[in-house]
């Protein structure tokens, strides 16, 4: 017990002196540090890298331009079978009335991710992007996650460089970081995910990415299958990419959301959740930015991010499909964040995909309508099938079937 306690005060000693941890010291802070002493150690990571006591957050939407998915992750309650009644792919002009929405309470960009589509090409994804970019020139697109961009690559037959550099002409700003659950290729046989992406594919799409310019986030979704080890080396892989590269913006951890998935399970819980962010705050030295995962933990476990190695709200949101299929639905507008950063002794300010402040709450600077409930990608009843998609070569039966009817 004794040399139990003298590990984690030379491994907190380290952290105070900003030094990097090694695998194993970093895992012995894990398991065996006070909740307490893992808060103060990240917050005084966060406040080296943040001083001026900043909390950003960004004005967006997360709208999934499709439901259908052939990758079957068990995980995953938002997805609908190829010729599902329930699946759905957005028609374009959708999509604009969503932008256009965002754009009228001071939205910047659109988080687009969807399902793997087998019956939208790569053309329908460049199509969609340039016509974004004709009619909203100054809007972002952080856009298609990795496993995405390796489905539409194997789909096109081409390089992810190729479809990279492809989606960066039509338009591509930034890549999400979903799809990485736990990048260790033991943990995603078992979530069925491995065959969407490894996890070194997962990383290589990123490198790629970064390589042509863009910024990326990460993520990690713990809390389902990985051992502590393995949440780690996760953490550890990112830190090692980022090393390399230096493209990551951001790091995001949510907590696997077991309602409504073949995978079941409970979730975790809000201090595994707080334990787990100031575990990555403290081994992602050289990531500047950690948002906090209010959305899967609420609104009040989001505010103690902010005290545990967090010094980012992430997004006002103004749809959420993919979280809200597996059970949780919270929702706060910009009010709400303020409020709350505030509360917690920070600085509210308004970000963009970059990280760089925009400004002041914008509720503060002009009248914006409340917001009290998340939109949806669509309505139960709206079974609609875009005209365009006729347009657009499908690969599977029911497509195709679906295009000539
Ligand atoms: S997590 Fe993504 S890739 Fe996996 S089944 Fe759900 S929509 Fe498909």
């Amino acid at each position: 017990m004794r040399s139990e306690t003298a590990e984690i005060n030379r491994c907190a000693e380290k952290v105070l002196a900003g030094e990097r941890l090694e695998a194993a010291e970093a895992l012995a802070l894990y398991r065996h540090a006070p909740t307490h002493l893992l808060g103060r150690l990240a917050d005084g990571v966060r406040a080296r890298k943040h001083p001026e006591g900043i909390v950003s957050y960004i004005i967006d939407r997360n709208v999934n331009y499709t439901n259908v998915c052939v990758a079957k992750c068990n995980f995953c309650a938002f997805y609908r079978d190829v010729g599902s009644a329930e699946g759905y792919v957005l028609a374009f002009d959708e999509i604009f009335k969503k932008i256009e929405e965002t754009i009228a309470v001071g939205g910047v960009q659109l988080l687009l991710q969807g399902g793997h589509n087998p019956d939208l090409p790569l053309g329908w994804y460049e199509d969609l992007f340039r016509a974004i970019k004709t009619r909203y020139r100054d809007f972002r697109l952080h856009a298609l996650s990795p496993p995405e961009i390796m489905h539409i690559s194997r789909l096109s037959r081409l390089t992810v460089t190729d479809v990279v550099a492809r989606l960066i002409a039509a338009g591509l700003d930034s890549i999400p970081g979903g799809g990485a659950e736990i990048l260790v290729d033991r943990v995603r046989r078992l979530l069925h995910c491995y065959s969407k992406a490894t996890s070194d594919e997962w990383l290589d799409v990123m490198r790629v990415a970064h390589r042509a310019g863009l910024r990326t986030t990460a993520t990690m979704m713990y809390g389902s299958v990985e051992l502590d080890e393995e949440r780690l080396e996760h953490l550890l892989r990112l830190r090692e990419l980022q090393d390399e590269t230096g493209g990551f913006t951001a790091f995001i951890a949510w907590s696997y959301q077991p309602a409504h998935t073949e995978l079941a399970g409970v979730e975790a819980t809000g201090v595994e959740y707080l334990r787990t962010l100031a575990l990555a705050r403290i081994v992602l030295d050289n990531f500047d930015n950690l948002q906090a995962s209010w959305v899967t933990q609420g609104g009040k476990v989001g505010q103690l991010s902010l005290a545990f190695g967090a010094n980012d709200m992430g997004s006002v949101m103004i749809e959420e499909n993919v979280v809200r299929a597996a059970g949780a639905s919270y929702c706060m507008d910009e009010v709400e964040i303020v409020r709350n950063v505030e509360d917690a002794g920070f600085l509210p300010k308004r970000r963009n995909m970059h990280y760089q402040i925009l400004g002041d709450p914008i509720y503060r600077e002009r009248q914006v309508p409340r917001m009290l409930s998340l939109a949806t990608a669509r309505t139960d009843d709206d079974t609609s099938v875009p005209a365009e998609l006729a347009g657009y070569p499908a690969r599977s039966r029911a497509g195709k079937q679906a295009r000539t009817s």
